[in-house]
């Protein structure tokens, strides 16, 4: 994790009990809102990624969008969105992953990378890894190699990064560590 982003806490709403009872929800629309916040955070994660050699940033559905088209516009990469079943246009590669109850789908356009191509895959939360671990292998089979993953925060207590080993994601801030209470519990929304 970057060191010097703790200020971002600051532009991140708790939201108690969405979308579920229980669940507390990072909501990240005040960085969003706030012109420099937002060019800081986006400027920090590229920081991570400058030296990589990315050909293509993948966004995930819907919040990563946000995140990962400045991240892609400030690295001299392309966009590629990932997107939830059923919704893309064009022929995909489609890879299943495990939610609390039940699966759900991610799927990217099969020309979206190449092989041979340096992807790295940003989301705005990685809680549980599942979701993430979903693009890797999207990208993997499409025979592109994934250099890099990028989030805005880090839901730490709940293993995340065990679900994506061999890689080494970056979060610019991280909730959960063993000085602070577990408060917060898995969620979903858009
Ligand atoms: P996971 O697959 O468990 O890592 O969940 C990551 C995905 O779910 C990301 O696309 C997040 O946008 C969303 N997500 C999971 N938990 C939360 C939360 N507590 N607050 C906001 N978004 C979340």
């Amino acid at each position: 994790m970057a060191s010097d982003t703790g200020w971002l806490k600051d532009y991140i709403r708790d939201i108690p009990d969405f979308p579920k009872p229980g669940v507390t929800f990072k909501d990240i629309t005040p960085l969003l809102a706030d012109a420099a916040a937002f060019a800081r955070a986006v400027d920090a994660l590229c920081e991570s990624f400058a030296d990589l050699g990315v050909d293509k940033v993948l966004g995930i559905e819907a919040r990563g969008f946000i995140v990962a088209a400045p991240v892609a516009y400030r690295l001299g990469a392309g966009f590629v969105p990932v997107r939830k079943g059923g919704k893309l246009p064009w022929q995909v590669e489609k890879q299943e992953y495990a939610l609390e109850y039940g699966t759900d789908r991610l799927e990217i356009h099969r020309d979206a990378v190449s092989p041979g191509e340096r992807a790295i895959i940003v989301d705005d939360v990685m809680a549980t890894g599942g979701t993430a671990a979903a693009a890797v292998r999207l990208v993997e089979a499409l025979g592109a190699t994934v250099a890099g993953m990028g989030f805005v925060l880090e839901l730490g207590f709940l293993g995340g990064r065990s679900r994506l080993r061999g890689q080494d994601p970056v979060a610019l801030v991280s909730y959960g560590a063993p000085s602070e209470p577990v408060a917060a519990a898995r969620g979903r929304g858009e």
